[in-house]
């Protein structure tokens, strides 16, 4: 979708500056990149469809790509070991990557993220990333599962691409979209997406910062946290906001606008909670709007001004003066912070839950839905979230019943008229008591809770939409109070208990709307130009 207030002219100029900018990048490589699909030979199904032709419009651009075709019993693709198709092999002769299925939708970013590191030659990992490549001995068979709808899968994809590209001798990758090849992931059980394997065993749930799926593929099991060595790199800064939803987001267009040196740090993929959400209806300008178009748009808009770390997670803030902010990858040393760190999905707390995570159970309908087609599944709450996330699922073919434990839904009543309409039913007055399956989920057992009556549902999937819990650990970490309701205190003016320290967005609580939050952000971001031209924390202390 065109950003409002852009003219037909200026989009088409701007797209003639980003089309040579490539032109001039891909002629900037030394090496030419070779790609090689492999195919069944009469086969015309849409995933070859779309590799081919995604490949013949970067050879409109450059010569730099070189592009053959071979049937899959070829002989070549016994000494590649290809044995799905479609297959692409890149650059067979320096590096082991594969990539399966094709690169539609998120996954495009990947494809053109992978075309530059192959063509440069070089990872363009961090030092500390590096390091721990450096160190692993034994070879790693990685694979990525993706979905061309999942906007946190190129983050984890990207990263085992700039591993494999890091050490070509060591590391094989295989990048598998679940939607062409959903019986790889049903051989891995992985039922949710991002999901990376390596030599077999999970190594990551979700998107990691790089440096921890570095050390995840180093150890050979999930990490959670990665603290750099002491030669991390330094920046200093007047604003470091925490979190790249519409709060963080909107905080610093107006930071920078205001003359502040200001960066942005998000772990995962930018636009929070809203690049998930299916459809947006009520953000002012927009009638009706996928979740990810509104967060491209915010995106854009943001890096005319920010500058945006996006993948590095922060893992510390010192309070002080200057106040020290440690993440995954540097050190930032800034007079203030704004923490803008959102909420994140409520747990159902039911047993099998945790178990079942990413097979079969899931919190996030727009990533995970395309596995589910044609297959049944429960979409437990009764909120805006639920409701959106029911409507969209069936839109997809998929076969859901809502279950909420009340006798009504607690959502807006235009999504409740939707969803009458869409004849979904819901089972009402009923909570989970137990996910049930061994190594998928295969039922729920649900309790009536006016009867204490039990039943037993065979369903394949369980999409869990019951509310965000805010997401505080740092906050709590450096002593800021919170409210009673567990979202962080403040004034009026976001400021928190702690001097220097700000808050914005569903992290504060209140009404949590993606119009709520850029207001917080862009009242949070003056309070603090405010109080940097007059220090509150002197004038009052
Ligand atoms: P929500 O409004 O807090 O609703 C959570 C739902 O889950 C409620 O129906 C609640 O039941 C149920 N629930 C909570 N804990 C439960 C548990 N342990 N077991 C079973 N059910 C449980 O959360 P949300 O729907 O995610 O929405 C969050 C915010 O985002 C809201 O402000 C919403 O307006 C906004 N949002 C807006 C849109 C939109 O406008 N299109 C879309 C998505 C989200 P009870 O009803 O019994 O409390």
């Amino acid at each position: 979708m065109a950003h409002p207030s852009d003219s037909p002219e200026i989009q088409d100029q701007d797209a003639k500056q980003a089309l040579e900018k490539l032109k001039k990048t891909f002629e900037s490589f030394s090496r030419p990149i070779d790609l090689i699909l492999f195919a069944y030979p009469a086969e015309d199904n849409p995933f070859t469809q779309a590799i081919r032709q995604v490949i013949r419009a970067f050879r409109q651009i450059t010569d730099k790509i070189t592009f053959r075709e071979f049937s899959l019993d070829h002989e070549l693709a016994r000494k590649y070991n290809v044995a799905y198709s479609p297959t692409l092999v890149v650059a067979p002769e320096r590096y082991q990557i594969h990539w399966i299925g094709a690169p539609m939708g998120e996954e495009g970013r990947t494809f053109l993220e992978m075309l530059m590191l192959v063509g440069r030659g070089d990872s363009g990992l961090s030092q500390q990333s590096r390091t721990v490549i450096a160190r692993i001995a034994e070879p790693r068979d990685v694979k990525v599962f993706v979905s061309p709808s999942c906007p946190y899968c190129p983050q984890e994809a990207v990263n085992a691409l700039r591993a494999a590209v890091e050490a070509p001798d060591r590391i094989r990758l295989e990048i598998i979209d679940i939607q062409c090849q959903p019986e790889i992931a049903d051989e891995y059980e992985a039922h949710s997406v991002p999901q990376a394997f390596a030599n077999d065993v999970q190594i990551g749930l979700g998107a990691q910062s790089e440096e921890v799926f570095c050390a995840s593929l180093l150890k050979l099991e999930p990490q959670t946290i990665f603290i750099p060595e002491s030669d991390a790199e330094l920046v200093e800064t007047d604003v470091v906001i925490v979190g790249g939803g519409p709060a963080g987001l909107t905080a610093g267009i107006y930071t920078v606008r205001s003359g502040l040196k200001t960066a942005v740090i998000e772990r995962e993929a930018l636009g929070g909670q809203v690049a998930t959400t299916p459809v947006v209806e009520n953000y002012p300008g927009f009638t009706q709007v996928g979740g990810k178009t509104l967060v491209d748009i915010l995106v854009t808009h943001a890096l005319e001004y920010v500058q945006i770390f996006q993948g590095e997670e922060v893992v510390d803030i010192t309070p002080g003066e200057p106040i020290v902010v440690q993440t995954s990858r540097r050190k930032f040393k800034t007079r203030t912070v704004i923490l803008a760190t959102g909420a994140s999905h409520r747990q159902l707390g039911a047993p099998g839950e945790k178990r079942l995570a990413g097979r079969g159970v899931s919190y996030c309908a727009t990533c995970d839905g395309p596995l589910f087609r044609g297959r049944r599944t429960i979409v437990v709450g009764g909120g805006d979230s639920a409701v959106t996330e029911a409507l969209f699922l069936q839109n997809m073919g998929v076969e859901v019943t809502i279950v909420h434990r009340r006798d009504r839904l607690r959502a807006q009543a235009h999504l409740v008229k939707n969803l009458e309409d869409a004849g979904i039913p819901v089972i009402w007055d009923s909570e989970v008591e137990e996910i049930l399956g061994r190594d998928r989920v295969t039922a729920v057992r649900l309790v009536n809770r006016k009867s204490g009556e039990k039943q037993e549902l065979a369903v394949d999937g369980v999409f869990v939409s019951i509310g965000y819990v805010p997401t505080v650990g740092l906050a709590e970490k450096i002593g800021v109070a919170l409210g009673e309701d567990g979202y962080i205190a403040r004034d009026a003016r976001h400021r928190t208990t702690v001097a220097g320290i700000y808050s914005a967005g569903d992290v504060e609580g209140g009404y949590k709307q993606i119009v709520t939050a850029a207001g917080q952000g862009a009242e949070a971001a003056m309070s603090v130009f405010e109080d940097l031209v007059n220090p509150y924390w002197k004038r009052e202390g």
